[in-house]
């Protein structure tokens, strides 16, 4: 399936098998005989045949054609490797660079998770089942690397880089001051709450995704462009349902937390979770690691508001509310 959602913007969904995510939307800005790219898929057979099957429709030609990846996830840019070309050139952003270009990231997320009461015993299959793991970019990639206010010019769209961390570290939108138009990668999702996951012990990504939420709720937006499921006019409303969500959540851990000190692996397995298993026991793994970073995230939320605390004991981190 092909639209052309705003003139020259072509929209294309690129189903992700086996996924709950269902499908990833990849854009295509035409100007003259130029292309840019924005997201592509995972890297496997159901993404390049899907993404062949548009680009042939659209007359695509590969050669003339640059890529922007607003994100690390294999999902956004697994499938660039397979369809840059020598000229092509791939935009990105710093921060998620630096994760590509680590060889020990997965050890450092396995750690990470053990740390924060993950079965060790799970650790290295959720890895292998894990679609970052499976499905990402051949490397190495030339990238071309971009920040906050840099300017990719196509056709008669001039976007505007938009940092906004949260979703990931690096997370970035692009912005076109003329048309109104804003690409939100998984920043901003219309039908679904973006994951808001940990990336290490020292950071906290909801507060950042909080404050990048903030950012683009002053922008003037005709229309959202996200990465998954359908295009959106109403930001500021989505905004305030997505920060609403994020309060809700926090609400809940602490809740959970009034029982006593847990890990996050245990508070997450008491979380309600919008998945098709009755218990925790019978969610795949995959699943209980996304359960498990995203409540850790909200967890070092909590902590850095100074209304949980954190305790390291016995190899592993023990949260438990403040002031108790
Ligand atoms: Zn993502």
């Amino acid at each position: 399936m092909v639209e052309e959602v705003w003139p020259n913007i072509f929209r294309t969904e690129i189903p992700l098998p086996a996924n709950p995510l269902k499908a990833i939307n990849s854009y295509v800005v035409r100007g003259g005989n130029k292309f840019l790219i924005i997201d592509t898929g995972m890297n496997r057979p159901e993404c390049l045949e899907a993404m062949q099957s548009s680009l042939k429709k659209l007359g695509v030609d590969l050669r003339q054609t640059d890529f922007f990846i607003t994100h690390v996830h294999a999902d956004h840019f697994g499938l660039v490797s397979e369809l840059a070309k020598d000229p092509s050139r791939i935009y990105f952003n710093h921060p998620d660079a630096e994760i590509i270009k680590d060889p020990n990231h997965w050890e450092k997320l396995a750690a990470s998770a053990a740390l924060n009461g993950f079965p060790v015993a799970d650790l290295q299959t959720a890895i292998k089942r894990h679609p970052g793991y499976k499905f990402h970019a051949r490397g190495p990639l030339d990238l071309c690397l971009l920040k906050e206010g840099d300017v990719i010019p196509i056709g008669d769209y001039a976007f505007r880089c938009v940092e906004t961390p949260g979703h990931t570290k690096g997370h970035m939108c692009l912005y076109d001051p003329k048309t109104k138009i804003f690409f939100s990668g998984d920043h901003i999702l219309g039908d679904i709450t973006p994951n808001i996951t940990l990336w290490s012990e020292n950071h906290d990504p909801l507060q950042q995704y909080l404050e990048s939420l903030d950012k683009i709720n002053e922008y003037d937006i005709n229309l959202v462009l996200p990465g998954h499921r359908n295009l959106l006019h109403h930001h500021r409303q989505r905004i305030a349902e997505l920060k609403k969500h994020h309060e809700v959540r926090a609400k809940e851990a602490l809740s959970i937390l009034e029982k006593g000190q847990q890990t996050a692996y245990q508070v997450a397995s008491q979380m309600a979770w919008d998945i098709d298993c009755e218990f925790w026991e019978d969610f795949p793994l995959p699943q209980k690691w996304f359960a498990s970073g995203e409540t850790l995230a909200h967890l070092q939320y909590l902590q850095g508001q100074g209304r949980v605390k954190r305790e390291l004991r016995e190899e592993k981190a023990w949260f438990s509310l403040a002031g108790v």
